[in-house]
């Protein structure tokens, strides 16, 4: 059983949970996916951390009251090999932690730097990381939550099957300085950095979970599974 805390603080959570349990599916692991609003719900038997995307500075005043960030980030540090996925306003957060921290991946991050809502885009990008496969024969069909919501339906575009191009979908997303990238580039947009690997934390500037290809879900399962 890996037991992932997912940071509830606003933005595209639920997409996240329903992508880590189709990724246990797919790997055939069992997952819990704990649901984290409190600092004091931040504990040691977390095996792994998913970071949503959404409004940094909102997940930044919404952590004021719970004060869950600080405690996401002092798991972080008892935890530096314990896997951690940050995903657009995520990647933000890991890059530029905020306060005296220091960054949680070795890049630096321009936030909007794609332009207004209204240049958001899709596009396939290349991925170079090792996952391992997923082979389900009956595809993980999102389910509406408790509040009746459902993640959105995307599916792959075409060439975007797995072991090819990711389907990337950028919302008023972030970019890496790409002359600050410290550590292991793993996702390209043409020649741009898009996502990277820093030891064991990865930031995507896109939503994976907002398409139906879980790679990146199940490279954070099995990492936590070692
Ligand atoms: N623009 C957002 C921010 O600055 C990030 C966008 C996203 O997560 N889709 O936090």
């Amino acid at each position: 059983m890996v037991r992932v805390g997912l940071a509830m603080l606003q933005g595209a959570r639920h997409e996240h949970i329903e992508a880590l349990h189709g990724a246990a599916l797919e790997l055939g692991v069992s997952v819990e996916v704990v649901e984290l609003r409190r600092g004091d719900q931040v504990d040691g038997n977390l095996d792994a951390l998913v970071l949503p995307g959404g409004e940094s500075t909102a997940m930044r005043k919404a952590s004021e009251s719970e004060a869950l960030l600080p405690a996401l980030f002092s798991w972080m540090d008892q935890h530096p090999n314990r896997p951690v996925l940050g995903t657009c306003a995520g990647a933000i957060l890991l890059a530029s932690p905020g306060g005296e921290k220091e960054p949680y991946i070795a890049t630096s991050v321009s936030r909007n730097a794609w332009g207004r809502q209204r240049q958001s885009f899709e596009a396939l990008l290349s991925v170079d990381l090792e996952v391992p496969d997923g082979s389900v024969s009956e595809p993980h069909v999102a389910q509406a939550d408790r509040f009746n919501h459902r993640p959105l339906p995307v599916s792959p575009i075409d060439g975007s099957s797995e072991g090819e191009a990711f389907h990337g979908v950028f919302i008023r997303a972030p970019r890496f300085e790409s002359s600050s990238v410290q550590c292991e580039a793993i996702v390209h947009l043409d020649t741009e950095v898009v996502g990277v690997l820093d030891g064991a934390r990865m930031a995507l500037t896109f939503h994976p979970e907002l398409t139906t290809d879980r790679r990146f879900h199940r490279w954070l399962l099995a990492r936590a599974d070692d």
